[in-house]
């Protein structure tokens, strides 16, 4: 077994850097795919309200406030007139007095006024009077427009509680096609991301030992992590809950079996490790029962005096197939491709090389 290759503090640095800088920008691309989805147009408040509120209502609500409004400019007109009138009136007040005082003047003194004087009077006075009953007239009327205006007004606040009351449902019904818009549009974002998880969740699972696992790993993380901010967004918490407490079951569970596996089934290249010390100290690589063959077969020793033991005898002891006394396991085998004996639990023959599988 090759020992993995590490490299160096700064290009290991460096694989961490890039493998960040790689989540970022998966993190990124998959962020504006579910922008785009986003930004699908949802209903229009308009679209829903058409289906609930009756247009004759509309229509009729429309018809009323354009009379209000046309009732409204007649009555600012007439009140216009009538301030002029006023005006006026006041102005034949005032020539009327003079005129009066004039009169009072004239006959006091025994004058007789002019001809000219006399229908000036007769006229202010005949205008005055015109006038006075122009503005009982115009009183009239803003009392009528007014009197219209009022009924106009109640009719438009029965209308406009009709409409009210429709447009309460169309709210209702708005809210809840917004409300369906919104899943249509968190199921699309997920139908995207699925596959991409699944994808992801396949790397992350299976390819543990590839060289190309920090890539594996950026594009997972930035799925998982895209992933779980959709639900949050659209799933309320009382959902959420349940899929988080999920995920984390299942995480949790995968972790507990990855370490009963290991204890249970160890490793191969724990095993090995464990085969090799056994063989370098002359034990059963499972029992730990001295492996008693060549110049070592009389000999006593346990793991830690087996480097004070040395045999004494040569060392031209032909090799022989040898499996332990104590538990029968094979340790020495003729080799299939060289016919020379071999270490039964080691991955290559020592006089050929051939690799052979242990397990
Ligand atoms: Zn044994
Ligand atoms: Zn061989």
């Amino acid at each position: 077994m090759a020992g993995k290759k590490r490299g160096t503090w700064g290009i290991r640095f460096l694989i961490h850097l890039f493998t960040v800088a790689l989540g970022v920008l998966f993190f990124w691309l998959e962020g504006f795919l579910l922008e785009d989805i986003q930004s699908i147009p949802g209903p229009l408040f308009e679209e829903v309200r058409v289906k609930y509120v009756d247009p004759a209502l509309d229509a009729k609500a429309d018809r009323v406030a354009k009379q209000i409004a046309a009732l409204d400019r007649e009555i600012a007109g007439k009140r216009e007139e009538q301030h002029l009138l006023d005006e006026s009136t006041k102005n034949f007040q005032s020539t009327i007095n003079q005129l009066v005082d004039l009169q009072r003047q004239s006959i006091e003194k025994a004058v007789a006024l002019s001809e000219s004087e006399k229908e000036t009077i007769s006229t202010s006075l005949k205008r005055y009077l015109e006038n006075q009953k122009n503005y009982q007239e115009l009183i009239k009327n803003i009392t009528d427009l007014a009197g219209r205006k009022r009924l106009l007004d109640e009719e438009k606040r029965t209308l406009d509680r009709q409409i009210d009351e429709q447009m309460t449902l169309a709210r209702w019904e708005y809210e809840r096609v917004c409300e369906s818009q919104r899943m249509k549009l968190a199921l699309y974002q997920l139908a995207i991301l699925a596959p991409l998880l699944l994808v992801a969740g396949y790397l992350l699972l299976n390819r543990r030992g590839s060289m190309y696992y920090p890539l594996f790993l950026a594009f997972g993380g930035a799925t998982i992590l895209q992933a779980a901010l959709v639900v949050h967004e659209y799933f309320p918490s009382r959902y959420t809950k349940y899929a988080l407490i999920a995920v984390l079951l299942g995480v949790v569970a995968r972790i507990l079996i990855h370490f009963i596996k290991i204890v249970a089934a160890p490793k191969l290249d724990w095993l090995l490790r464990q085969y090799r010390e056994a063989y370098e100290r002359f034990l059963c690589p499972l029992c730990e029962y001295p492996i008693r063959t060549g110049p070592r077969k009389f000999l006593y020793w346990t793991r830690r005096t087996v480097n004070k033991i040395l045999p004494q005898a040569d060392c031209t002891g032909k090799n022989e197939p040898y499996h332990c006394p104590s538990c029968g396991t094979t340790l020495f085998e003729p080799c299939p491709a060289c016919k020379e004996v071999r270490h039964s639990l080691l991955e290559h023959c020592e006089h050929c090389g051939a690799k052979k599988d242990v397990r």
